[in-house]
């Protein structure tokens, strides 16, 4: 089941998510309709606060990008109570994008290289290195967990200048071609 997207602005990608335990009601289920969601707005990641969950758990199916970083073929992964235990001093400047703020990219650095310890969809436990776009999209998903989002991360100056922008995308007077749940929606 699609489900709808939660726009910039809403109180739900504000809060830091909580961990959950292996019988969360219809688990499964909840993970194959966010795979659903991201395939049909065309994401590479989404994280349960976009869907109105305040859970700790996002997917990623980095393929799309694999033209322009190898790496990313086949990289479909679910990670639930993730903790990001280390991260690297180097840092990579990549152009951003988020299906809960439509029509709009900015460059954001992080560190290029991290180490995460996570739990699979079958609550097995792994501590992985990623780097590259892999470790780009995981620190975007993660960011949600944590009740931010990428702008949060950009120069205070140029977020300044985004504020109308992001006023209107919490207001719904922003194109976007999937289902989004607006916080300030207004009549056009
Ligand atoms: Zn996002």
């Amino acid at each position: 089941m699609i489900l709808p997207v939660v726009a910039y602005g809403h109180p739900v990608l504000k809060r830091v998510a909580e961990d959950i335990e292996p019988d969360y009601p219809n688990l499964q289920q909840l993970i194959a309709d966010m795979f659903e969601t991201m395939y049909h707005s065309e994401g590479v990641g989404l994280a349960a606060p976009q869907i109105n969950k305040s859970i700790r758990l996002f997917v990623i199916d980095a393929d799309p990008f694999h033209e322009t970083y190898p790496e990313a073929k086949g990289f479909k992964k679910v990670f639930i109570n993730p903790e990001i235990v280390e991260v690297s001093e180097e840092t990579w400047t990549f152009r951003e994008g988020c299906l809960s703020l439509p029509d709009m990219n900015e460059d954001v650095v992080r560190p290029s290289k991290i180490v995460v310890n996570y739990l699979d969809e079958n609550f097995v436990e792994h501590e992985e290195e990623f780097d590259g776009i892999k470790a780009r999209v995981i620190q975007h998903e993660y960011d949600h967990l944590e009740g931010k989002v990428y702008v949060d991360r950009v120069a205070p100056m140029r977020k300044m200048m985004l504020k109308n922008k992001l006023r209107n995308i919490s207001e719904g007077m922003v194109a976007v071609d999937y289902k989004m749940i607006f916080p300030n929606k207004r009549r056009r």
